[in-house]
């Protein structure tokens, strides 16, 4: 599994999802999860959002025993982003978690609250050893700006985005920031949660070549770069495996070309899209 760093720690660059984990049998959830880390796709990705905290429950059986081997990351809602509310939220989601700190705390989408209130609660879990590091998540420039104007350079670990093959808005001006403030790109729905094109002919052709599947294809495509990272979510063992292997492949630069030529990233949109 290739690896690059977010806030000091080698983090892999294909992690596991875990929106809508709790959709599946409990059992079932609990194994994928645990086969995420036997693969190393230690990187963990979840938030209070998901199945109003039952994800995060989930998490905390599956976890219990292996928390060393992970990079656990959770999100805060923008509605309990206040500068209590988000030291409240993150209280919640250990305790969820059956952990004593996450190794990244994000806010899930900006929100009514001022970020200068959010970045202190951040700045105060941090300094308090309940989070390691912070950062944002569904950020254009202009806010990712905002924020590292008020937390000053290299307080922002990562902005996690809307990224995969149908989609690469992210190219034009947020991939550019983030690599030149060394802030790491987390790229999430990277199968277009769920709607992922395994019968597009580039991909088959490919397919052929390598050996790799197309759903493999596009994670290596997605983290070809330095400080690019994914985070696919499957509740099925076997999917769970073959996407964490494809963080081990490295495509060459004419195989990138043939993929970014058959999924074009198309004009700047007015608005960052999200999900
Ligand atoms: P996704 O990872 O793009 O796609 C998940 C879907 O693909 C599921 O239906 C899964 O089915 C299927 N799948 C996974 N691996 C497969 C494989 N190898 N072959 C065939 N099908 C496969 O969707 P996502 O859950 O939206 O995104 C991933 C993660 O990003 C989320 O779980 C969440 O952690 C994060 N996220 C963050 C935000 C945000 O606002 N920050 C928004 C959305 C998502 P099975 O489960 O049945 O295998």
């Amino acid at each position: 599994m290739r690896q690059s760093p977010i806030a000091h720690r080698a983090v892999p660059v294909v992690g596991y999802g875990t929106w809508k984990l709790e959709e599946s049998p409990r059992a079932e959830a609990i194994a994928a999860v645990r086969a995420a880390l036997d693969a190393g796709a230690t990187h963990i990705d979840t938030a209070e959002l998901y199945g109003h905290g039952c994800v995060e429950s989930l998490l905390g059986e599956a976890l219990a025993g292996r928390r060393d081997e992970v990079f656990l990351v959770s999100k805060v809602l923008p509605g309990n982003a206040s500068r209590k509310g988000t030291v409240n939220a993150c209280e919640h989601s250990l305790r969820r978690l059956r952990t004593d700190h996450l190794d990244l705390y994000l806010l899930h989408w900006e929100g009514p609250f001022p970020l200068q209130d959010t970045i202190a609660a951040f700045e105060q879990l941090v300094a308090s050893g309940k989070i390691g590091a912070w950062g944002l998540s569904n950020f254009d420039v202009d806010g990712l700006q905002a924020a590292r104007d008020i937390a000053g350079p290299g307080r922002i670990a990562a902005n996690q985005v809307l990224y995969h093959l149908g989609e690469r808005a992210i190219e034009h001006a947020v991939l550019p920031w983030c690599a030149a403030e060394g802030v790491a790109l987390v790229g999430y729905s990277p199968f277009g949660a769920g709607d992922f094109p395994a019968d597009h002919p580039a991909l088959l052709a490919l397919s052929a070549e390598t050996g790799h599947s197309p759903h493999q294809l596009a994670l290596a495509f997605l983290t070809r770069g330095p400080g690019l990272f994914t985070i696919p979510k499957s509740a099925d063992p076997a999917r769970v495996r073959q996407n964490s292997a494809a963080g081990a492949i490295r495509l060459s630069p004419d195989q990138l070309d043939r993929i970014a030529a058959a999924f074009p990233r198309g004009p700047r949109p007015a608005e960052l899209p999200t999900l």
